[in-house]
């Protein structure tokens, strides 16, 4: 069968449906499923992406087929709407929209009121009957394919415009007549010849072939393709064109437009959430001019509701709902249009939501029935839980509140005003903490909405550009904030009070009360609510990997726990050493010249250190626990201060400068691949022993005198040759047995080590002979593997991503081809060796969704990460378990 470039859609039918949103991209496969169970959708239809897909593979040229395609449906919807393109009376005029595979809001080029020429207005004029709508429509349809067709600088017909108000004395388009209307259009013509020497195209179907060029050819605009980087969404998708005949709700009091979530997208409640605005066109609710009215009143409003002004549409919109949310046994974000009374959808998609919403919703839907709870697990993105776990403000921390708006995205943050999107990117480089504050945003903003920490509005909606794209980005937003002017000339604004913040000057948000106060106010951690758990419970139930803590102190310990922690993956003991009371005596450990220095020196950080693991094995109550000897080079500990170093001389009674002398001979030219790990503690055994000796001295007193059980895990970092943890797994048997024998009580221990180093992955066999547990340090083996300084990185690395030369950064995204596969190979070696080898990772990848499910994939026992990664790990985990790619 010959390949087919066009899918039709009307009238109870379509020839697509909802699962080919690869062909027909989000939009085009929901309006053929709505067509489909027989909602009023206007006709239309749509492009393939395949077309576009072509279209850059052939030097910009559709396939040969395509126009008589296009031909024929257009054919169609003429028979259905009972009007003719480009005829004089009745005049079929029709919108032409961009609709990839995944939603890109706003990102793309759109033509509405296609069709339009002196010639068809008069039709239009006639159908309507009202010759002010008739032009005003013309106009918006000159200026919007002058600009995305013709590529017109906007400002040059905005400027004609407000010169037209400016001569009538008006200060809204609705003070503008029909004969304005239809001098503008002329105005604007010329405007276009004389500034591109083209005319602009009286023919519908030159203008019709246009709108499809210029739509296939936004899929390359620059934002599109920052918005594909940001989202992961690759360039051969391709977008599709959709071409469906234009509905109304401008022509008067009993037309309106708006946008609405079967649920409340920001919370998650089940009631019909949605914002709308009586004569008016989709642009001018998601463009945030007039501030829309709520649909109804589930929420407090003073503002008329389209309950209220238009029942019967507002029935027929709610029976709509319901059946869109069994259907599709989601949320749905739908886009409507009232022609004179009469109702029609133009889009519905599973609607973007907040994280607590994405909860909520989920755990509803169980309880009602509506999905499963494997679709509950998977329906909650890993990644978006971290949007959760933000900080909120500390309620007792006085606040100065100079301004109320929509509370668009949850969230608080602080950081000093920028009014535009390069200065926020600019300052995020140099580390600065910023809010973007603009009259509202639109996509050429995105990167700098991307670099803020959040984002406030003067003007839109809780569906205007900045509250979904801030959503998305689980960034803070306050938006439509009418309480504030904004002078992008003096980079300032003024709040409604008379407070003045200019550039730089530090406010706070917070995003789900819709508050901005004046200067920096403290936050608290974030506090769970009962959906969060209910949700856990459901991803316990699918998840088979155990997810372990990153914690030093029993306070992450007990955080984490909370999270849901089995068990401590990694405690790095050297943490520790950095207490004030202790630094001095690791120094004098670390330059005594002889044996007996250190052991003094050890002897007295022993029972600090014994202290801190009863207090963490008495807060796992049970639960395994790593603990990775000492690790980091020495010289990091030493004093750089010159009263530190005096300090230090009279402690030792040793002169300053064999002090200074000793620093110098500590220098490495590359500590990382240094003197450090295990190494240490082959050159100087007396550390690791005495940190064996308090690691099971702590685990014995608990056992003997509370009754504990503990089987302590003992973890030998940077090893690179089976030798090397021979040696050291010698000495620490020989602690371990005299201290239980000491104690006279029975525990058991592990002794294991971390794979770090590619040698020690390609020898796992070997080193499985002596260890009882691998755990996987990433952030070395990614660091030795690619030979890349995990410290020097940042100079260059970013370059790289940005770039395309590395997909991700390799220290965030576990690189699962190359270290990946060293990883997957050393746990194939380590389990031939020693079947019932523990197999864990302790990277910071243990908290990275995709990695996570990489380690599921592999058969890893456990991923451990830090505390407030857990949930997002069992998560994934869980998602991993239930085959989700
Ligand atoms: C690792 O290298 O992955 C690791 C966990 O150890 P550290 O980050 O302390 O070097
Ligand atoms: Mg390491």
């Amino acid at each position: 069968m010959a390949q087919k470039f066009v899918y039709f859609f009307g009238n109870g039918e379509a020839e697509g449906r909802a699962d080919m949103k690869n062909l027909l991209g989000g939009k085009g496969a929901n309006l053929a499923e709505m067509s489909s169970i027989g909602l009023p959708v206007p006709p239309g239809f749509t492009i393939t992406t395949e077309v576009c897909t072509e279209f850059y593979k052939n030097n910009q040229a559709y396939p040969e087929a395509l126009a008589a395609e296009v031909a024929a449906n257009l054919k169609k919807i003429e028979a259905l709407m009972g009007r003719t393109f480009g005829d004089a009376q009745n005049p079929l005029l029709v919108s032409v929209r961009s609709g990839a595979r995944a939603s890109m809001p706003g990102m793309m080029d759109t033509v509405l009121n296609l069709g339009l020429n002196d010639t068809t207005v008069q039709g239009i004029i006639a159908q309507s009957g009202d010759e002010r709508f008739a032009y005003d429509a013309y106009r918006r349809f000159v200026q919007m394919y002058a600009d995305v067709v013709m590529g017109m600088e906007k400002e040059i017909l905005d400027h004609l415009l407000e010169q037209k108000k400016e001569q009538k004395g008006v200060h809204l388009d609705t003070g503008l007549t029909a004969a304005d209307w239809k001098d503008l259009v002329a105005q604007f013509k010329k405007a276009i010849f004389d500034e591109l020497g083209q005319a602009f195209p009286e023919d519908p179907q030159e203008q019709l072939w246009g709108a499809i060029g210029a739509v296939f050819g936004s899929w390359m605009n620059q934002r599109a393709i920052t918005y594909r980087k940001l989202n992961n969404i690759p360039a051969e998708w391709g977008t599709a064109v959709n071409v469906q005949s234009m509905v109304f709700g401008n022509m008067g009091d009993d037309c309106a437009t708006g946008v609405a979530f079967t649920r409340d997208p920001s919370t998650g409640e089940n009631y019909f959430y949605g914002e709308f605005l009586v004569n008016a066109q989709g642009e001018d609710v998601v463009a945030g001019i007039r501030t829309p009215q709520p649909i109804n009143r589930s929420k407090p409003t003073t503002l008329p509701t389209m309950e209220e002004l238009m029942p019967e549409c507002y029935n027929q919109f709610v029976e709509i709902r319901e059946t869109l949310e069994k259907h599709y046994k989601d949320m749905q974000d739908l886009e409507f249009t009232i022609e004179k009374g009469k109702l029609f959808m133009l889009q519905t998609r599973n609607g973007k939501r907040t994280a607590p919403a994405a909860i909520k919703i989920a755990v509803d839907m169980v309880k009602e029935g509506l999905i499963d709870e494997k679709t509950a697990v998977l329906r909650v993105a890993p990644s978006q839980l971290d949007q959760l776990l933000h900080p909120s403000l500390d309620p007792k921390a006085p606040k100065n509140v100079i301004a109320k708006g929509l509370p668009a995205s949850p969230g608080a943050v602080s950081g000093s005003v920028v009014f535009t999107a390069d200065e926020a990117e600019a300052e995020a480089k140099i580390g600065k903490k910023v809010i973007l504050v603009r009259i509202e945003t639109s996509p050429e903003d995105i990167h700098g909405m991307h670099a803020a920490q959040g984002i406030l509005t003067a003007r839109g909606g809780m569906t205007s550009h900045a509250a979904v794209v801030a959503r998305g980005m689980g960034k803070c937003c306050v938006a439509g904030c009418g309480d504030i002017k904004v002078d992008y000339a003096s980079e300032s604004f003024t709040a409604k009070n008379g407070v003045v913040v200019k550039k730089g000057d530090v406010i706070t948000l917070d995003g789900s009360k819709g508050e901005v106060m004046l200067g920096a106010v403290p936050t608290v951690p974030v506090q769970l609510t009962g959906d969060f758990g209910l949700l856990m419970e459901l991803v316990d139930k699918f998840r088979t990997m155990k997810v372990r803590t990153n914690a030093d102190t029993p306070h992450d310990a007990k955080v984490a726990r909370e999270f849901g922690a089995e068990g401590i993956g990694l405690c790095r003991t050297e943490h520790m050493f950095f207490d004030a009371e202790r630094i001095a005596a690791v120094r004098e450990m670390i330059l005594s010249e002889e044996l007996e220095g250190r052991e003094r020196a050890l002897a007295k950080i022993m029972p600090m250190q014994k202290g801190d693991f009863i207090g963490l094995f008495r807060e796992m109550k049970g639960l395994p626990v790593t603990i990775r000897l000492l690790d980091p080079p020495l010289h990091e500990f030493l004093p750089q201060e010159e009263r530190d170093i005096l300090e230090l001389s009279q402690t030792m009674k040793v002169t300053v400068n064999a002090i200074k002398h000793k620093i110098d001979s500590l220098h490495e030219f590359n500590p990382m691949l240094g003197h450090r790990g295990c190494r240490l503690g082959i050159t100087f055994p007396e550390i690791y022993n005495m940190q064996v000796r308090a690691i099971m001295e702590a685990a014995c007193e608990l056992v003997k005198n509370e009754g504990f059980s503990i089987v302590p895990e003992i973890m030998i970092p940077l090893i690179a040759t089976t030798k090397e943890l021979q040696v050291l797994k010698q000495n620490a048997v020989a602690i371990c047995e005299e201290v239980i024998a000491a104690y006279g009580v029975k525990v058991e221990y592990l002794i294991g080590t971390m794979i770090e180093l590619p040698r020690a992955a390609l020898t796992a066999d070997d080193i499985a002979t002596e260890a009882e547990f691998f755990s996987f340090g990433t952030n070395d083996l990614t660091q030795t593997t690619f030979g890349l300084s995990r410290d020097d990185a940042g100079k260059f690395l970013p370059f790289y991503v940005e770039n395309g030369i590395l997909p991700e950064d390799p220290f965030v995204s576990l690189d699962q081809t190359g270290v990946g596969k060293l990883v997957k190979m050393a746990c194939e070696l380590g389990r031939g060796t020693r079947p019932k080898i523990k197999l864990g990772i302790c990277g910071e990848h243990g908290g990275d969704p995709e990695s996570v499910i990489f380690c599921h994939k592999i058969g890893l026992d456990y991923v451990s990460c830090s505390p407030f990664r857990v949930p997002i790990a069992r998560l994934a985990a869980a998602h991993a378990a239930l085959g989700d790619k």
